[in-house]
């Protein structure tokens, strides 16, 4: 608008027009702390043009929600681009929303959440902005790249259309009762387990075992995707086998991974946590290779296309309605992995794709997180009613992983107690239960292996060639070309050279 209107000297509505035709809105959060909101103060001092222009267009925007709805000034205010309550600030999703053709969430619950629950006002104003275009990732990265041996057994089977054309892993769907391709997926695992095992064995000095289940969670560290009711599960395990030394358990190597925000220090504590119960179990005689915790260091895009193909288990457990999409989830699938999830983001339709059988679902669902919170959550109850979370709870406040500094996981302790927005204690023995079950799963390695296939071959529509041909087509209107293009190191043709 200011370069429309300052500087090419178009009209208010002129300009406008061409705005909200040339603008979309993808959300990619719900989390209010994640959502700007910019001080009017600091707006006042750098960029004073712009908040004029933000005032302006406020002007014009209410003037249209009081023409459709006369006298609701609660209505008015939720709607305003300026937030009065408190320090002045721009609601900078609002502005988003007011200046785009089209909105849209990353996956089907998500962006039924933005028009039922954060935007509803807005939805209910311009009901046709509204749409969904679910996440995807790139097959050639995550599978043909990061694991060939896996994409070699595939293109054997059904040719390798499949790295334009994702859907085409569907063919693979008959093949579960082919024994040898069964065997073959088996084998591209273990190869791929062997090799990272390798690799940690050096860098870590952490002798693993391949042939324990790789239950792997690598995402940025945030409170909402629950990497410590994960580190509860690896607790609740090695208190269980202490119980009982010489039982037979599972053997499970559990890697956890990702980066915490420099300023976030609860990320940074749930991070020392998990490396203090590594330290513990990885060190007890009792334990041997029947559980072994690795934190993985410096979690990036290089290292997930080495340790994604080496997955047994992909943890997906954020609290139902927190996780926008998740494109980890994903790469999981496509590369095999068996996922333990809530019904939250892109899970859900993954779960639609493959079967109900082929994954496993646990914990609350968003209506029964929004029921809790209607209800008032009260974490100690769960902790008078579950033995095992209390001790573990009792473990991690004693300073039973953290000999040396026995306070430090307090503050820890007591978020979970007493601030948990995120409910962990709420969904603990449904995730333990369903940790149960992978783990009997996992001692059937041919029905595994099966359920592995069919997440494959379900993994098509989370290509992101589907979602970016949906963005072109019902967002910006184009339709996608199939003339060659030159690659980027390819002498572009010029305008000039073509004449
Ligand atoms: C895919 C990816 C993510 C996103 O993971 P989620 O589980 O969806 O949060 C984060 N970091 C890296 C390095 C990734 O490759």
């Amino acid at each position: 608008m200011r370069i429309l209107v300052d500087i090419e000297g178009l009209t208010w509505a002129r300009a406008w027009e061409v705005c909200v035709k040339t603008c979309a809105y993808t959300n990619h959060t719900v989390l209010p702390e994640a959502l700007e909101r910019w001080p009017v103060s600091m707006l006042e001092h750098i960029l004073p043009r712009h908040l004029q222009i933000i005032y302006e267009i406020n002007h014009h925007h209410l003037q249209e929600v009081a023409k459709r709805y006369p006298g609701d000034m609660d209505r008015i205010r939720n709607m305003s681009l300026v937030e009065e309550h408190g320090e002045k600030r721009i609601n900078m999703a609002h502005l988003c929303i007011v200046g785009s053709h089209a909105v849209n969430g990353v996956a089907a619950i998500h962006s039924e959440i933005i028009k039922r629950d954060i935007f509803k006002n807005f939805y209910d104003m311009f009901p046709e902005r509204f749409q969904n275009k679910t996440n995807g990732i790139t097959p050639r990265r995550w599978l043909l790249l990061c694991n060939p041996t896996l994409a070699d057994a595939v293109a054997e089977k059904i040719g390798e259309d499949w790295v334009v054309h994702l859907d085409q892993l569907t063919k693979l769907k008959p093949l579960v009762n082919d024994s040898g391709f069964i065997r073959t997926i088996q084998v591209a695992k273990q190869e791929n387990k062997m090799r990272l095992a390798k690799q940690l064995e050096q860098e870590y000095g952490v002798k693993v075992n391949p042939s324990s289940m790789f239950d792997i969670q690598v995402k940025r560290i945030h409170e909402y995707k629950r990497q410590l009711l994960n580190c509860m599960h690896i607790i609740t395990l090695y208190n269980r086998i202490k119980a009982n030394p010489s039982g037979t358990f599972v053997p499970r190597t559990i890697m956890i991974g990702g980066k915490a925000a420099p300023g976030y220090h609860t990320a940074k504590q749930i991070i020392r946590l998990i490396c203090a119960v590594a330290r513990v179990v990885n060190n007890d005689p009792i334990v041997g290779d029947r559980l072994k915790v690795i934190y993985l260091e410096n979690y990036r895009v290089t290292l997930a296309e080495q340790i994604i193909p080496a997955a047994d288990l992909s943890e997906q457990i954020s609290t139902a309605g927190t996780e926008a999409s998740g494109t980890g989830n994903m790469k999981f699938m496509l590369n095999g992995a068996l996922t333990i999830g809530t019904l939250d983001g892109a899970n859900i339709e993954m779960m639609e794709e493959m079967g109900r059988d082929n994954i496993f679902i646990f914990g609350m669902t968003v209506e029964e997180v929004e029921e809790l919170k209607r209800r008032g959550y009260n974490a100690r109850d769960y902790y008078n009613n579950l033995p095992e979370l209390r001790q573990c709870i009792d473990q991690i406040d004693s300073g039973f992983f953290s000999p040396n500094n026995p306070d430090q996981f307090k503050d820890l302790v007591n978020i979970l107690m007493y601030h948990d927005r995120f409910f962990l204690f709420a969904d603990y023995e449904s995730y333990i239960k369903c940790q149960d079950e992978v783990a009997k799963l996992y001692q059937k390695p041919n029905e595994w292996a099966k359920k592995a296939l069919l997440n494959i071959a379900s993994s098509g529509k989370f290509s992101s060639d589907r979602t970016i041909s949906e963005y072109g087509r019902e967002i910006w209107g184009v339709e996608p070309s199939w003339e060659k293009l030159p690659a980027p190191h390819e002498p572009r043709e010029t305008e000039e050279s073509s004449k």
